[in-house]
């Protein structure tokens, strides 16, 4: 079952209150402050991110608490979503996500990012029965949304590592699965190369994200939308609180270049979606991201650019990246 068949588009607050199980909702109590205050449900128990937390090892000890939850919701942006599906996992029952912010595609797949011993890793999780689509909320979080465009646009170096992971790992090329991808990033692309400055599209990237999130759950595995540029982006994010759209993109750059691939096109569309001006806020410096990039290793079961490049060879390109970025600023 795609994301299409699982959509509800509702407004959040109602559906929730009409909710009439017992049930466990996961929220960002950073993000989310606003929608709690409308929830008058007594059968939601709810609890927040900052509570739970998302090193998963302590899940363990809490999940009796939960024992009697029939169902299970995640609302927020990927970290709650991600806590949610992997509790719904673990109680094994269905669970539902509810974006409230399309900044990554979390939403509709199978697999989580939490923390192990303060590293993040990928684990499998439970795959949303339902994803509530409230397009009138969505809309009010346009700066956030922006970031999601980071999690389409990574196929642009996932294609080619899977490529390369054919030609020289012995794994296969998933037709089908190849062409919904190139089509859904070649569309992707084209609208934001195209459009004037006004990318706050809910359609397009909730379809776009969508299609992802199938893709995830299809192959059993992110082989499509994920590669060097995930592999940039969990090193980062394990160093600094950085949105995952944010270190992705710059994942991307640091992967084409890599590939020795041209990065003009993407270091743009990033720069029109207004990623690089956050880079204060978030204290991403030249010397962090050449950091990361000097350190990159391959990952284990995932074959990549990493497997065929020595890094210390190409510091001087990858330092061309970084100050092209930063030249933008
Ligand atoms: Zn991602």
């Amino acid at each position: 079952m795609g994301y299409v068949n699982k959509t509800i588009e509702c407004d959040i607050v109602k559906y929730l209150n009409a909710e009439t199980r017992k049930v466990l909702l996961i929220f960002d109590d950073v993000l989310q402050s606003d929608i709690m205050c409308k929830l008058t449900n007594s059968k939601i128990i709810s609890t927040p991110i900052s509570e739970i937390g998302k090193n998963y090892n302590a899940y363990i000890n809490i999940i009796d608490i939960y024992q009697d939850c029939k169902y299970v919701y995640g609302m927020g942006g990927g970290a709650a979503i991600d806590i949610a599906k992997y509790i719904a996992k673990m109680l094994d029952v269905p669970y539902a996500t509810v974006p409230t912010v399309l900044s990554n595609n979390s939403f509709a797949t199978n697999k989580g990012v939490l923390l192990k011993d303060g590293t993040e890793v990928t684990v499998d999780c439970a795959e949303p029965d339902k994803i509530l689509l409230d397009k009138e909320y969505l809309a009010t979080k346009a700066q956030y949304n922006l970031l999601g465009y980071a999690d389409i646009l990574a196929m642009e170096t996932a294609l080619y590592d899977w490529q390369i992971a054919c030609k020289n790992n012995n794994e296969v090329i998933n037709k089908p699965a190849l062409e919904l991808a190139t089509k859904t990033l070649n569309l992707t692309i084209e609208y934001l190369s195209n459009t004037a400055n006004q990318f706050n599209n809910i359609d397009l990237l909730y379809n776009n994200l969508g299609v992802t999130g199938d893709l995830t759950i299809a192959m059993g595995c992110s082989r499509a939308c994920s590669g060097v540029s995930h592999i940039f982006a969990k090193k980062l994010e394990t160093l600094i609180s950085v949105p995952h759209g944010i270190a992705v993109a710059i994942g991307i750059l640091i992967g084409l270049t890599l590939q020795k691939r041209d990065i003009t096109t993407l270091l743009n569309i990033f720069n029109r979606l207004g990623y690089y001006k956050m880079f204060p806020k978030f204290k991403i410096t030249k010397e962090i991201i050449l950091d990361v990039a000097r350190n990159l290793q391959p990952r284990i079961n995932r074959y990549t650019i990493l497997n065929e490049v020595n890094i210390s060879d190409r510091i001087d390109e990858i330092k061309s990246t970084i100050q092209k970025i930063f030249d933008l600023i």
